[in-house]
C-alpha cells in the first residue's frame, strides 16, 4: 500500500518537505509520490492544506 496525490493537489510543496522518507516530488502537474518508497505514515495527509494525498 501507499498514499496517492489526488489532482486536488495545488503543488504547495507542504508534504513533501514533511515526508520521513523523501518519496514525494514535484512532476509535471502535481506533486507525486513513488509508490515504491513510501511507508504508509500519513504525514503528507496531516500536512495537506486541501486533503489531496489518500491511502491507495
Ligand atoms: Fe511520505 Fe508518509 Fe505520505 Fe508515504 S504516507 S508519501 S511516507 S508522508
Ligand atoms: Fe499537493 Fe497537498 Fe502536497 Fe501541497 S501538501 S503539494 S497541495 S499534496
Amino acid at each position: 500500500m501507499a498514499y496517492v496525490i489526488s489532482d486536488a493537489c495545488i503543488s504547495c510543496g507542504a508534504c513533501a518537505a514533511d515526508c520521513p522518507v523523501g518519496c514525494i516530488s514535484e512532476g509535471d502537474t502535481q506533486y507525486v509520490i513513488d509508490a515504491g518508497q513510501c511507508i504508509d505514515c500519513g504525514s503528507c495527509l496531516e500536512n495537506c492544506p486541501v486533503d489531496a494525498p489518500h491511502a491507495g
